[in-house]
């Protein structure tokens, strides 16, 4: 067994959706990014590579790359995913905290465990998202921004 730690954040932007966790949000702005800024996609591959031991998803999907522009995230998870399938790792369970002081997330969180479960090729029993808000505090606070920070657990796959 391996654990491993993500962590993203991206700016409130007009004119753009608000995706976390791979589910469409209405909101009043969304998040910048080369890609659709899925905040909690980002921490969630990120935690994945991390536990393996394979860098982060910059190394693997680099920003720069136009492959990637305005690219579904929730296609980059399941990319992390087939990276660690390759090296003979599957996921255990992984679980998450967003830290938005908007909007409510918690109407939410069901859509976005399965959809990262979905990606993630586990049972949503297995998919953790919780929402926090920063109490007001530094640039969450002034709604600057959406941090995201997940954990993962993988395991060698037995045959
Ligand atoms: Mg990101």
């Amino acid at each position: 067994m391996r654990v491993g730690i993500g962590y993203d954040s991206h700016r409130f932007v007009s004119g753009r959706p608000l995706v976390l966790g791979g589910v469409r949000i209405p909101f009043d702005t969304g998040l910048a990014g080369h890609s659709d800024a899925d905040v909690v996609a980002h921490a969630v591959t990120d935690a994945l590579l991390g536990a393996a031991g394979l860098g982060d998803i910059g190394t693997h999907f680099p920003a720069d790359d136009e492959r990637w522009r305005d690219a579904d995230s929730i296609e980059l998870l399941r990319a992390a995913v087939r990276i660690l399938e390759e090296r003979n790792y599957q996921v255990v369970n992984v679980d998450v905290t967003v830290v938005a002081e908007q909007p409510k997330l918690r109407p939410h969180v069901d859509a976005m465990r399965a959809r990262l479960a979905d990606a993630l090729a586990i049972s949503p029993d297995n998919v953790s998202v919780k929402g926090k808000t920063n109490e007001q505090m530094g640039w969450v606070g002034r709604g600057e921004g959406i941090a995201g920070m997940a954990v993962a657990l993988i395991d060698a796959v037995r045959d």
